[in-house]
């Protein structure tokens, strides 16, 4: 049963998405500690590590939200601060971080002219990570650019690695998003993907939709004063695939 929750349609999929995350944007970053009680950093740092980066490896974070894979990423690659580049405070267009890309090419620097540029759809999300990039000291080869995973604004061939955490769900159209992914990696590029799934413990399963349904919204409302985005995020997670399915339910 669906707990009476209603199913939101294609169409009308992605003006939903882009204002659930509009709303939550401000309490993004408390409401994932509050939601996963802290573990969602044990899945970004075990992505990160099965990533396995190394100096050099240009990353493309789609949904990269408020940037906690592309600063784990920096960490990853590199301990020692410098700053070749100061423009993370701003939207990059594709022509000024290609201008960059072709600059840090060989570069002998620490990290070998790593690079990770941040995609999100949504401004408001960039934002308070280009907020949290300005408290770092490393921010090299770091940039964002606002553009939807389904028309990703980027030149193809570019990318080692392609990431996207916790944001394949929230596409409208996922093989559209895959389309894009292939276009935009290296011939040996990597895909990489995390997202929740479904349980399969009957008895955590229980436990799961108790949570989810009855205590997600009300954190929600609590914390951000927003029970509906929470509720999205729990339906959302709902209609993802499975493990083993091949495609999305309608
Ligand atoms: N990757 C971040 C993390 O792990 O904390 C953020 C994940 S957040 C749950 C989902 C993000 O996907 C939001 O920032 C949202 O704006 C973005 N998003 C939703 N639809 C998108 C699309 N079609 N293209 C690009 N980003 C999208």
């Amino acid at each position: 049963s669906n707990f009476g929750y209603e199913v939101v349609t294609e169409t009308e999929k992605t003006n939903k998405v882009y204002g659930v995350f509009q709303n939550v944007a401000k309490n993004y970053d408390t409401m994932n500690d509050a939601m996963s009680l802290g573990i969602h950093r044990w899945w970004k740092d075990s992505f990160m590590r099965l990533m396995n980066a190394t100096p050099g490896i240009r990353l493309l974070d789609v949904a990269g939200g408020t940037g906690d894979i592309a600063f784990r990423f920096l960490d990853y690659i590199s301990s020692k601060p410098h700053r070749a580049f100061q423009k993370e405070e701003q939207d990059l267009s594709w022509e000024e971080i290609s201008q960059m890309y072709e600059q840090r090419e060989g570069e002998q620097s620490i990290d070998k002219g790593s690079m990770v540029v941040v995609c999100d759809i949504n401004k408001e999300m960039l934002h308070i990570g280009q907020a949290r990039a300005r408290e770092r000291t490393n921010t090299n080869g770091l940039s964002w650019i606002l553009g939807n995973a389904e028309e990703l604004p980027v030149a193809d061939n570019k990318f080692d690695i392609y990431s996207i955490a916790f944001g394949i769900r929230n596409v409208t159209d996922i093989p559209r998003a895959l389309d894009e992914a292939y276009r935009v990696l290296r011939p040996g590029g990597r895909f990489m993907c995390l997202e929740f799934s479904h349980v399969t413990n009957p008895v955590v399963e229980r436990l799961y939709d108790i949570y989810s349904f009855q205590i997600i919204p009300v954190l929600g409302e609590v914390i951000a004063e927003d029970w509906k985005s929470y509720q999205y995020l729990v339906e959302s997670i709902r209609l993802f695939p499975d493990q083993s399915a091949k495609s999305r339910p309608n």
